[in-house]
């Protein structure tokens, strides 16, 4: 109690937690303060892909820090150039720029497509379409990004250069470029915090080629779909796409903070010295824990991430109290009857950590979770529902 109350007391108020104070974890299991366990369905929000101290990935980190914490960005440091390397041969992408969150990692993305697109076609193709029920951060430039109004009414003005356009509707996305000079098209193809849904294979292909035929650069933001989750390293190889720029973060430094942007063929050159920067972005510590993470995320890790799925997706459809299963891989959405929220609540006190998403609930469990924790926690999430 006295951890929660001061933590009400002194931490800025924004954010709507659920009473539970969690002093530990290993694997996919949460321990809170009065010793009783938690299997974890969220991996935090999608962070912890390995679970809970994973033995490899605290093995890298702590090696690192006993090397060097912090050498800033004039200087090369291995991890770094060892988990670039290692993004580029996976994804086929040429570099990769660092920084510390998705919301950085996007911000990144929509710099290198505005000057991509200055430099080639002028410095008035700006825009970027994005589509509605997106999200892609806060700050204010991705609030403006993201495509959802409840994000934009506190803190106008937004950014300008930004529209959004219907999910799924490929002429509301024509007209929409054609209606204003657009640098790129920026999409998340499951859309995570709008609620889990993951968009029409033939949209997608047919937004790709568009974007390909008229010189808009393809921005896929893989925040929460990427490193593993939706059951292929990124969520766009699904989809048989090859995107302009991919953006990611969450997973990718297995609980650190660590946003990617990679930069394809096009766009490997159009950041220049000094055009861009981060403090913190590649930290030492923070890219060898990516590192051990990245260099796991094989086709036998992706094979169980898809089994693991297909149970889930098994086990809720025709499941009582649960209208919906949407998602894909390890990234799955349960509209239900009871509102998700109780549900959420429900599962707590059952010992099971669970997410919404808009009027959903989200579970994002780490990508190796076991399957009889899993088929315990699918259990508790059913009867919770039901
Ligand atoms: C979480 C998320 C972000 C923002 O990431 P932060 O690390 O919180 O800045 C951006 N895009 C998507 C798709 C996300 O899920």
């Amino acid at each position: 109690m006295n951890i929660q109350n001061e933590d009400r007391e002194y931490v800025a108020g924004t954010y709507d937690r659920f009473p539970v104070t969690i002093i530990s974890g290993k694997g996919s299991i949460f321990t809170d303060v009065d010793g009783k366990n938690y299997i974890d369905m969220g991996s935090g929000i999608g962070v912890n892909i390995f679970g809970a101290c994973d033995d490899e990935w605290r093995r890298a980190i702590s090696e690192q820090a006993s090397k060097v914490q912090h050498t800033s960005n004039l200087y090369y440091t291995e991890p770094c150039a060892k988990l670039a390397k290692i993004l580029c041969e996976k994804t086929g992408m040429k570099k990769v720029f660092f920084s510390n969150s998705g919301a950085e990692a996007n911000e990144c993305a929509v710099k290198t497509a505005r000057k991509y697109a200055a430099d080639t076609k002028g410095s008035e193709y700006f825009t970027v379409i994005t589509l509605k029920n997106s999200f892609h951060g806060r700050t204010i430039s991705m609030l403006s990004a993201t495509g959802q109004d409840k994000f934009h009414q506190l803190f106008q003005p937004l950014t300008p250069g930004f529209v959004h356009a219907e999910a799924n509707n490929f002429d509301d996305l024509k007209r929409l470029s054609e209606e204003n000079k657009t640098a790129a098209i920026m999409i998340e193809c499951v859309q995570g915090e709008g609620g889990v849904m993951a968009l029409n294979q033939e949209y997608v292909k047919a937004l790709a080629q568009y974007a390909n035929e008229n010189n808009i650069l393809l921005i896929v933001d893989e925040v929460q779909t990427g490193n593993g989750r939706t059951g292929q390293l990124y969520s766009y190889m699904n989809f048989g796409i090859k995107p302009d720029i991919v953006s990611t973060a969450k997973g990718i430094g297995g609980g650190l903070p660590l946003g990617a942007t990679m930069l394809g063929e096009k766009v490997k050159d159009t950041l220049g010295k000094g055009d861009h920067g981060s403090t913190f972005g590649g930290n030492p510590i923070a890219c060898a824990g990516a590192v051990s993470i990245m260099s796991r995320l094989d086709e036998k890790l992706l094979e169980g991430v898809r089994d693991r799925s297909k149970f889930l997706f098994d086990t809720f459809s025709n499941s009582k109290g649960i209208e919906s299963v949407t998602g894909m891989g390890l990234m799955i959405g349960l509209k239900t009857t009871k509102k998700a929220r109780e549900v959420v609540e429900e599962c707590i006190k059952n010992g099971v950590l669970c997410l919404t998403a808009k009027d959903k609930v989200r579970l994002l469990p780490p990508l190796n979770i076991p399957m009889d924790l899993l088929e315990k926690a699918a259990e508790v999430i059913k009867n919770c529902c039901a």
